[in-house]
């Protein structure tokens, strides 16, 4: 039975080919495709997972989302539990304290942004001064707000650029159920490994940030940031910068390799 499924799984692929093939949008909306396919497996894995502790607190998300750079994610999502111990991830007292006092904060704990003290401490002032002038709540960042306009508000945190801001928002959509049918308002993070894999995939002609942007919009207008993790996987497992290893990737199947 469960091999029947899987021949009758394949064989629905198969005629997705065969209607999709025969035009060059065609064939990208089919690469399209198989992306979104490979999202259901971060779904399934748990990818990107962010501790439960951090999902339940919202300002404690908003900390661990602004150090999400330059720094694996898993140590990224800990230095705001890291800072709760310590008694005091508090957005009133982060707010007030001086640069040096939060440089000392970070200093002391186990796990530091890689970035530097005086960068980090930069990073905490401005997202809780963000949180404080939102009444003290970081939900109200987002709350009533589009994606675009969370957007532009979460880059008002130091260090945090359109790409960092862009993951945020689409996190706060699938792990915190935020914008709820404003999905065609969340892009894509323009990151290294997602624009390698769209212009090798044929999805885009250059690297640029907007090629990859305009391409996820036009062609999963619906929801252009549900390609993200799928394509940044891919980059991080089989399209390496040199040496790809097109044979056990996803898209083997229906990349052009345009390397
Ligand atoms: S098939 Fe090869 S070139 Fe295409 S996305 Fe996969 S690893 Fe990259």
């Amino acid at each position: 039975m469960k091999n029947q499924t899987l021949v009758v799984a394949k064989l629905i692929e198969h005629g997705k080919q065969y209607e999709l093939a025969d035009s060059d949008l065609r064939v990208e909306r089919y690469h399209v495709a198989k992306l979104i396919e490979h999202e259901k497996q971060y779904e399934q894995l748990g990818a990107d997972r962010v501790p439960k502790e951090v999902l339940s607190d919202s300002f404690a998300f908003l900390i661990g989302a602004a150090f999400n750079r330059r720094m694996p994610s898993e140590k990224a999502w800990e230095i705001p539990l890291c800072i709760k111990k310590k008694g005091i991830l508090d957005a009133a007292k982060l707010a007030t304290m001086e640069k040096r006092e939060l440089e000392r904060l970070l200093e002391s704990l186990p796990i530091k942004p890689r970035w530097g003290l005086e960068e980090g401490s930069k990073t905490l002032k401005t997202a809780a001064r963000l949180v404080m002038a939102h009444g003290g709540d970081a939900t109200a960042i987002w709350r009533n707000a589009s994606p675009r306009e969370a957007t532009r508000k979460l880059q008002r945190i130091h260090g945090v650029g359109r790409g960092i801001a862009s993951m945020v928002v689409r996190m706060l959509r699938d792990k915190l159920n935020a914008f709820y049918g404003q999905e065609h308002e969340i892009d894509v993070k323009a990151g290294v490994h997602l624009k390698r894999v769209f212009k090798r995939a044929g999805l885009t002609e250059t690297e640029t940030d907007s090629a990859v942007i305009n391409a996820a919009r036009e062609l999963h207008p619906e929801y252009p940031g549900a390609l993200d993790w799928p394509a940044w996987d891919i980059g991080n497992r089989w399209c390496f910068p040199s040496g790809p290893n097109c044979a056990a990737c996803p898209l083997t199947a229906v990349c052009p390799r345009a390397i």
